[in-house]
Formats: structure tokens, sequence, C-alpha cells
């Protein structure tokens, strides 16, 4: 029997080791802590069927202006960290111009394609269908020209990747959420996406659906990993752990361990807050405010509010203006109660300068996989990218073409 060591109990890792185990490899799932309390946990909770397009980096003038001056609450950056950024922003610009662009959606959208048909899979054999709503979500426009811009590339989508939304105009929006202003320009609603009420809670349904069928989770540090005679070990709370493979899941922190082994992966890291609201109105459905730069959703604990991009440093200390703001815009159009939490939440999206996935083996080192860097779409494509590493680990024939995912391209 074949063995693997998954490193990472985030969406990504969990998925990978169900679908590994799937396969009939004998697997073990190391975290330091319990699966799916990091990044997984803290999200917008939306699995993605519309996203088709990765983000790129904004090119013209008149936006980055605004972002070099703060006007805008997409994005926001410390001065004093920049220059951490500077080699995967430049990339990130490069891989960003139309042309390289088209390629990164082309690429992304055939993952994409496999996003929601995989993750049902997984949420009926892990009994989690209480955690889903399969209704959507909604994008606001607070003016005219943003709206018409969206509804023509949505128009595009639809033609070019069968992706179903509906316009809403201001009085259909109002009608369909009752707790907003009737006076907005109006909304897309994005009819194939699914949203989780509480994201970490189906990573841990998805572990346990692992746990139930023969796997074993433990806490062990991942950077405790080191190459063997006959593959590799990892120091656990059990004692060292060996197997002939291990993959690396570690979200945003997969760089650092891989590192150690020679690679040097370029990350973007875009950390995003939330916080939740109680005691005011609730939303039928979530909510992306585009003009705000983030979403409100309702969750197990209240509204859950979650930002944009922040590039600062890994372990600066929390810098919630983007909430504040986030906050304020929302509190314009409902009711949204008190906060929940005393401190905001925050975490890192673990973004790649070209926006897709590290999906392969190390170059250098047999038996050494990796699947990270899904960007703003971890959540969505865990069980869509761990099928795709198992796929390629038992030697079957991938579903998709692996070629633009592979690590070797950085
Ligand atoms: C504000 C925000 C909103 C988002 N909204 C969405 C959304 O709506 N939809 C969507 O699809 N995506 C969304 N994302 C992106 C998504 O959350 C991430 O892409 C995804 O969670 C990444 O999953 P992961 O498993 O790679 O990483 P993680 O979930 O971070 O998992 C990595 C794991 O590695 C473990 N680990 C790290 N270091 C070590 C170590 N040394 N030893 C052992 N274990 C270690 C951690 O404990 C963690 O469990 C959002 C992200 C943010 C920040």
């Amino acid at each position: 029997m074949q063995s693997a060591i998954v490193l990472g109990g985030g969406m990504i890792g969990v998925s990978a080791a169900l679908h590994l185990q799937q396969r009939g490899w004998a697997v073990t799932l190391v975290d330091r802590r319990e699966p799916g309390r990091e990044t997984s946990y803290g999200n917008a909770g939306m699995i993605q069927a519309e996203a088709v397009r990765p983000y790129p980096m904004p090119r013209d003038l008149a936006t980055l202006l605004k972002i070099a001056t703060g006007r805008t609450n997409d994005v926001r950056y410390s001065l004093s960290s920049l220059h951490l950024h500077i080699e995967p922003l430049l990339r990130y610009w490069w891989h960003s111009a139309p042309k390289r662009h088209r390629e990164a959606v082309d690429a992304w959208a055939r993952l994409i394609a496999y996003a929601t048909s995989e993750h049902d899979i997984l949420i009926r054999e892990a009994h989690a269908d209480n955690l889903i709503r399969r209704a959507g979500y909604r994008m606001l426009h607070r003016d005219a020209a943003s709206f018409d811009l969206a509804i023509k590339t949505a128009e595009e989508d639809r033609r070019e990747f069968g992706v179903n939304f509906r316009v809403l105009s201001g009085k259909e929006l109002a009608r369909a959420e009752p707790v907003l202003r009737d006076d907005l320009p109006g909304a897309i609603h994005w009819l194939d996406t699914w949203t989780v009420s509480d994201p970490g809670a189906l990573v841990t349904a998805y572990a346990e659906l692992f746990e139930r069928r023969g796997g074993t989770i433990v806490l062990g540090d991942a950077q405790s990993l080191q190459q063997t005679a006959t593959g590799w070990s990892v120091d656990t709370d059990q004692g060292r752990l060996d197997a002939a493979h291990a993959v690396v899941t570690l979200g945003p922190w997969s760089p650092d361990l891989l590192h150690k082994f020679g690679y040097r992966i370029p990350l973007v890291r875009k950390r995003g807050y939330h916080m939740h609201y109680s005691g005011g109105a609730s939303l039928d459905l979530p909510l992306i405010d585009k003009a705000g730069g983030y979403a409100m959703g309702p969750m197990a604990k209240g509204i859950r509010i979650t930002t944009g991009a922040e590039l600062t440093s890994p372990d600066a200390l929390a810098t919630p203006v983007q909430l504040a703001s986030a906050e304020a815009s929302a509190r314009e159009l409902i009711d949204l109660g008190k906060r929940v939490e005393p401190d905001p939440w925050f975490g890192t999206r673990p973004c790649t300068p070209d926006m897709l996935p590290v999906l392969g083996q190390a170059p250098q080192h047999p038996g050494l996989w990796m699947n990270f860097g899904h960007g703003h779409q971890g959540f969505t494509l865990g069980p869509a990218t761990g099928r795709l590493l198992a796929e390629m680990m038992s030697g079957e024939t991938p579903a998709i073409d692996p070629t633009p995912y592979r690590p070797e391209r950085f």
C-alpha cells in the first residue's frame, strides 16, 4: 500500500487526504493544530462556481493611484513592509497583462468547473448539508457605470463558461433583501455559487469523514520534515512518522517549508480580516459591496464581514483599517447590530504571481508533492485540486491537464 503524510489540514490538505485515501493510500494528516482553524476557518465561506477569472493586479494608472493614496478599500498596503512585496508584485503585474491573464483564466476556469461537483460528493458523504446553501450570492453595485460593466462581463462569462446569473434592479434587490435600502442601482445575483454558514465546520466535517474511513490525524510541526532513505519523515506528538510520499498543503506557510529544500516560490500575501455582528438585521444571502470592497454574509455567529487585501508583513499586528471602513459602508446599507468578538480575526490569502496554484511533484525531490497557492478561492478549490493531485500521485490520467500548475514554473 502506498503511504503519504499530508502536511497542513486546511481545506486543501483535508480534501487531498480524502482523495488519496479513496484511492487506497495510507494517509496521515499532520497539522500543528486542529484541522480547519486557519485561513480555511476565517474566509467568506463561498464555494464560488462563478469565479472563473482569478483576480489580476490592476494596471491602469487611475486605480493604481487610488491604491497608492489609500482611496480604495479593496487593497491597502503598509509602507514599511512594501520591500517584502516588491518582487512578487512585479511578477504579478507582468502576469496581469491582458494576454497572460487570459492564459491564467483558461487554466483557472478548468479547475473552477469541478468546484461544486467535487464539494457535493464530500458534503453528502460527510453529512454536512446543514452547513450549505445552494442559492448563490449577490454583488451590489452602487454606481450605474460599474453595474453596466459588470453586466457586460457577466454576459461574457455566461457565453464562454456557462455561469448563471440574474440582474436585479434596485427594487428587485430590495424585494429579495427587504432589510436593504431600495434606492440602490442594483445587483448581480450569481446563481451557481454555494455558501457555507461555518467554513471551519465544513473542514471539520471533511476531516471527520477522513478519520471515519480509517485516516489518522496527528499534531506535529511540518518544519521537521526530512528526506530519508525510503521517503519522508516528520516529528509528531506521537513520535516520528515515516511515509514514501509527503504533500505540502500549508497554505500561506508552504513556501517557508519549501525554502529548506531549495525552492523559492513567491507569494503575494493578501491579508484579510473578519468580524461578526449580531442583534441587528439579517441577510438572506451573502452580499459583496463592490464599491465598499468587502463581503458580508449570514453565518453561524451572525453577519460576517470579510475585508479585501492588505499587503503587510506576515507577523505584523492587526491594523483593521479596512474592517472599520467596511463596517461603516455596511451600516449605510443595513442595521448591523453589535460586534460579536473583541478583536477581528485575520488570515492570509496565498496568492501566486501568475494567479494559479502550485500543484505537482517537487522537481528535485521525488515523493515530495505540493498543493497550495489557491489565492482568493482555496476554500472553493480544495476538493477539485485534491482530486487532481491524487490522480497524479496515483499515476492515473488526470481529469485536467496539470501543466499550468507545475511547481517548476518558478
Ligand atoms: C478574508 C478572506 C476571505 C476569503 N474568502 C474566500 C471565499 O469566500 N471562498 C474561497 O474559496 N476562498 C476564500 N478565501 C481564500 C481561502 O480561505 C484560502 O485560499 C484557503 O483557505 C487556503 O486553504 P489552505 O488549506 O491552503 O490553507 P489553510 O487553511 O491556512 O491551511 C494550512 C494549514 O497548515 C497548518 N500549518 C501551517 N504551518 C504549519 C506547521 N509548521 N506545521 C504544521 N501545520 C502547519 C495550519 O495550521 C493550517 O491548518 C478567503 C481568504 C480570506 C483571508
